[in-house]
């Protein structure tokens, strides 16, 4: 059998769901210990610990109130990363 293209799939931090990496926003926790956001980005070669989200209200929601990112990526999330993460969702109107 042929496969056209193998779609890396990753799972949501807030929901626990398995999807393609194309659909979530990943996180990435820099060298420097920031986050930094990322949509769609399959590609990516960042370096750092990594997780994906959905783009929904909802998980973002449960991943950060939680702490399922800060465990996630080992980091404590600050108020200034919190915000990124509240500019990010209004932005893309998550
Ligand atoms: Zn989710």
């Amino acid at each position: 059998m042929y496969q056209a293209k193998h779609i890396p799939i990753r799972t949501c931090v807030g929901c626990g769901e398995k999807r393609p990496q194309k659909d979530f926003i990943k996180i990435i926790r820099t060298k420097e210990k920031s986050i930094v956001l990322k949509l769609n980005n399959i590609s990516d070669k960042s370096e750092g610990r990594s997780v994906y989200v959905c783009r929904s209200f909802d998980c973002w929601t449960e991943a950060v109130k939680k702490g399922k990112i800060d465990r996630n990526i080992k980091t404590n999330l600050s108020e200034k990363d919190k915000s990124i993460i509240s500019e990010y969702m209004a932005k893309y109107r998550l």
